[in-house]
């Protein structure tokens, strides 16, 4: 006998656990199973050093408890992995979140049965759980990808993977390490190693554009000032491409200084929609060279983000690329590990933006040593370390900071089936297809959260994650209130979907050719290049999703 639900959560990261939540206060009976044994999801996995968020804690957060945002403190203004844990424990606390889900629980199979219009959920251990409804709230950078290196398994030393990072402490002190990975997680957490480690060798594939984030601790009188507009806050985010209110706490700060609020902090969210105006408006083309040479001495590569235009026009991309490289060899010291860093393959704004502390200047430490593995690829794991093409590494630690199988990839490994014993894998064979990176043709009552085909990780996932909830939430009570059994995608709408998604990402420094992201899912090999995320901006993709409902549901069909 199966345990029977309402509405079956694979989760339990803020997703998840806004999920339950939500279908509660409904008057739902939920459940979330979560391989992990606690809630937080990628801040309960990503534990390594200098993990830390890029958009400020204070927009990267629940909005749906005013009580919550009225009694959280968050220390610091971008805040560090163990604080937003923190937080996300609070939140499982605090609203009796964990009578509802199963630890140490992974789904291994998610089944519908046409029978009786129900979800049948598999684990590892072989339960099966029951659902009328089931959210994939599976998270987009939830399956980490460990490239398989020749030789791998035979490594005597100790072998991490940034997503995840043990619980316990690792002591790096004295021991020779070598991470593998320059995106934003090794870029975080290389400074951090190099701190600790005797020796930190760092394997760099493809250089990254990474700018030194905004990080402070949090004041007070600034954390106030966000409580008492939180509504108000919480409308802006509604109305901004990233999900990000870009609220300045112009009364604190003058208060203190006397002086108007400084420009915000360059954030990774702005990527999707660039960006603040640099203070006199000027173009970047406007610029000499030396001229853009000089306004990054002064002001650093962060003011290189603020060009509109580097984000639309490849000619504006290429002077801000080259300004940015002019900036990388102010910053290093050795000419050979300067030019080894400076990004020549692709422009500023394909990928996300990077965020760093001291990333650069790590490079000048005497126990940091760069190796180009394009030039001399990596060609096993030793029992005793690394082989490139050119020499051999001795290591006692070997660390992937080698990303994830993004937005598809737990949502694949759940090996779900829908209607007519058709698998998700077959349907997304030549990449992923969706109704609003919500729904999905052929698997009735599934919804996935930040799916492909959504704003997702183009916006500050908090905001996109309450909304695509509480649309699912919504649409769960229309099926109940209107005695529908299922709902599901129809496949012109789901089509019609996915062609605007190509369409607005056309054009896009996301897009272009010299482009290799995980956005297209060119990380993993043999996965098809498709990009998947909606780069329309969230609020132009919240006003759809709210039409649609709002139209009973235009692109979909029920029974
Ligand atoms: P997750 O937090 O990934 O949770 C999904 C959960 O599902 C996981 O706990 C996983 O164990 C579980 N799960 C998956 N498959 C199964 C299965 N088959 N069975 C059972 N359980 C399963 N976003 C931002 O907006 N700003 C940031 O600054 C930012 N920083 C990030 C930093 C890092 C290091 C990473 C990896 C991601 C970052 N993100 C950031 C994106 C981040 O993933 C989201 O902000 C958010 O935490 C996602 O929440 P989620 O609940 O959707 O997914
Ligand atoms: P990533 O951006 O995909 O970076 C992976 C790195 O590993 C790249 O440098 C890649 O090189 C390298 N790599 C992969 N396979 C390799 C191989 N076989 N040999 C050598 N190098 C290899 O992954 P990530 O750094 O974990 O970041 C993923 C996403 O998580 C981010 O984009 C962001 O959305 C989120 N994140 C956010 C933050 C934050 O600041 N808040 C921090 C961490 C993560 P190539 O580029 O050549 O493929």
């Amino acid at each position: 006998m199966s345990d029977h639900y309402d509405v079956v959560i694979v989760g339990a990261g803020f997703a998840g656990m806004y999920a339950i939540y939500r279908f509660r206060k409904q008057g739902l009976k939920v459940v979330a199973l979560e391989a992990g044994s606690d809630v937080g999801g990628t801040w309960y996995w990503n534990r390594y050093p200098g993990a830390r968020c890029d958009v400020p804690s204070l927009e990267y957060s629940y909005g749906f408890s005013e009580a919550l945002e009225q009694e959280w403190d968050w220390p610091e203004v971008f805040s560090a992995q163990p604080d937003i844990l923190r937080y996300a424990n609070h939140v499982a606390d605090r609203f009796d979140l964990r009578r509802d889900i199963r630890f140490d629980t992974r789904v291994s199979a998610v089944d519908f049965s046409e029978e009786d219009n129900v979800w049948r959920l598999t684990t590892e251990a072989g339960d099966t759980v029951e659902g009328r409804f089931c959210l994939m709230a599976t998270g987009c950078l939830s399956v980490p990808n460990t490239p398989e290196f020749p030789g791998a398994d035979r490594f005597r030393g100790e072998v991490y993977h940034t997503g995840l990072w043990p619980k316990d402490e690792v002591d790096l002190s004295g021991k020779r390490v070598g991470i593998i990975g320059t995106g934003s997680s090794g870029v975080q957490a290389i400074p951090e190693l190099a701190r600790e480690a005797a020796h930190l060798t760092v394997f760099q594939r493809t250089p990254v554009y990474t700018v030194p984030a905004n990080r402070k601790a949090m004041r007070a009188e600034v954390q106030q000032e966000f409580r008492d507009n939180y509504r108000q806050i919480r409308e802006m985010q509604q109305s901004n491409a990233g999900g990000v209110s870009n609220f300045r706490p112009v009364k604190s700060v003058r208060g203190r200084s006397g002086q108007p609020a400084p420009p915000p902090a360059p954030s990774a969210v702005p990527a999707a929609e660039p960006v603040a105006p640099t203070a006199d408006s000027t173009g970047i083309l406007d610029l000499s060279p030396e001229q853009r040479h000089q306004l990054v001495r002064e002001r650093g590569l962060g003011v290189l983000l603020t060009f509109r235009e580097a984000y639309v026009d490849l000619e504006a991309n290429e002077a801000a690329n080259a300004a940015f490289r002019d900036g990388i060899r102010d910053l290093v010291e050795d000419a050979e590990t300067a030019e080894t860093l400076c990004p020549t393959t692709y422009g500023l704004g394909c990928k996300r933006q990077v965020l760093d502390r001291d990333y650069y200047d790590t490079f000048n430490r005497d126990n940091v040593t760069l190796v180009d593995v394009k030039a001399n690829p990596i060609v096993a794991i030793t029992e005793t370390g690394l082989s490139t093409s050119a020499a051999d590494y001795e290591l006692d630690v070997v660390i992937y900071a080698t990303g994830f199988d993004a937005m598809t990839g737990a949502l694949l490994r759940a090996n779900i089936t829908g209607r007519g014993g058709r698998r998700l894998a077959d349907k997304w064979e030549h990449g992923p297809v969706t109704y609003l990176g919500l729904a999905l043709s052929g698997f009735p009552n599934l919804f996935t959260v930040t799916g492909p085909g959504s704003p997702s990780v183009l916006c500050n996932m908090l905001v996109a994650i309450e909304q695509h909830v509480n649309w699912v939430g919504d649409c769960i009570g229309y099926l109940r209130e209107h005695g529908y059994a299922t709902i599901e995608a129809l496949p012109a709408a789901e089509d019609e979907w996915v062609a605007h998604v190509n369409e607005v990402a056309e054009g896009t420094m996301y897009t272009t050719p010299s482009c290799n992201s995980w956005y297209l899912g060119a990380n993993i090999p043999g996965k098809p290049r498709i990009f998947m995320p909606y780069v329309g901006g969230y609020p132009r993709y919240r006003q759809r999703c709210e039409e649609v409902a709002a139209s009973d549901y235009e692109g979909f069909q029920f029974r």
